[in-house]
């Protein structure tokens, strides 16, 4: 922990200050998922292990071998839709419905937080997400959300578990460009919908969190599971300084060098897993954890059913936001 004049802990003070905050905007990274299940990206296991998953977020990985990174995405796919919500995005997900000025800029694109409920027009997804697919050809504009198919192809079924747990030396089979995901638009080859290195982030949606950022001062930063140091995020935390706004960082880990996200500038440091810290924090709006179930009410654990036409249910579409994801 850094050295700081008050005692960065102090969540009286904290609790205090969000009773009387009115704009506050929170920023999520992997953190916010890590209690339901889901490996950070750059811990990706199985499989992955002799992978540098980094290398195969980027166009150029895609262009080369659409194989390797189809099975990448689609193992993401099928640990983000078994995983469940977890306590820490049902409190952002109560916040968000007590407080209609509070939006949350997520880097996280496991589809989590709008099954928690979360209202789809305070949330942002700047980095996608892998419910989504879109066709890569030039001339076509395809693009679906909310896919939740487990197989988008049967070349792509998840692997029995003993093939994705040990550490081994197996590599994935190189799938043939036509059992990839194909458009059913003009038969080009689909991609995930998520951000990858060196990609732009959607312009619309910062379009909107930056009309948000001038509506007025803002009172509180919330960073959460993300150390902050990637863009935007760490742009985001110094815009809502200059605003006024306190900061408050919920993280697993919370580095003491001060290079590295501004952590000695945040009025307060709350270290642990985000699924316990957040309720807490968050009590004095949201109130205990049962009743934020019943400010979710349906909402609470949703999960896409899929409907006798062997769609996602309208209910889950317009609950999670269609047409404001990646383009
Ligand atoms: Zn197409």
């Amino acid at each position: 922990m850094p050295f700081l004049e008050h005692d960065p802990t102090d969540m009286s003070s904290f609790k205090a200050h969000l009773a009387q905050s009115k704009r506050i905007l929170a920023l999520c990274g992997a953190g916010l998922s890590a209690s339901s299940g889901l490996a950070t990206f750059r811990g990706a296991g199985g499989l992955w292990k002799t992978h540098d998953a980094m290398s195969l977020a980027t166009p150029q990985a895609f262009t080369k071998d659409p194989s390797l990174v189809w099975q990448f995405y689609s193992a993401r796919r099928q640990a983000a839709f078994s995983a469940k919500p977890n306590a820490a995005h049902h409190a952002l997900a109560a916040l968000s419905i007590k407080n209609k000025d509070f939006i949350t800029v997520t880097q996280n694109v496991d589809g989590l937080s709008p099954r928690a409920g979360h209202p789809a027009e305070q949330l942002f997804p700047v980095h996608g997400s892998l419910s989504t697919v879109k066709c890569t050809s030039v001339f076509c504009n395809y693009v679906e959300f909310n896919n939740f198919e487990m197989a988008l192809t049967p070349s792509l079924a998840p692997q029995p578990a003993d093939a994705t747990e040990v550490d081994t030396d197996v590599q994935p089979p190189n799938i043939p460009l036509e059992q990839l995901p194909r458009c059913p638009k003009c038969a080009g080859l689909l991609r995930p919908g998520v951000v990858w290195f060196s990609e732009t982030l959607p312009a619309d949606l910062l379009d909107d969190i930056d009309g948000w950022m001038e509506k007025g001062p803002v009172d509180l930063c919330l960073v959460i599971g993300t150390s902050g140091r990637v863009w935007p995020a760490a742009g985001y935390i110094d815009q809502c300084r200059l605003n006024g706004a306190k900061v408050a960082i919920v993280n697993m880990e919370i580095s003491s060098d001060p290079a590295l996200g501004g952590v000695a500038d945040a009025d307060w440091l709350f270290e642990g897993d985000c699924a316990r810290i957040l309720p807490e924090i968050l009590e004095p709006v949201i109130g205990t954890m049962d009743q934020v179930k019943e400010i979710l009410g349906d909402q609470h654990d949703t999960f896409p059913a899929k409907t006798s036409q062997g769609g996602v249910s309208p209910e889950f579409i317009a609950a999670s936001g269609e047409g404001r994801g990646y383009y």
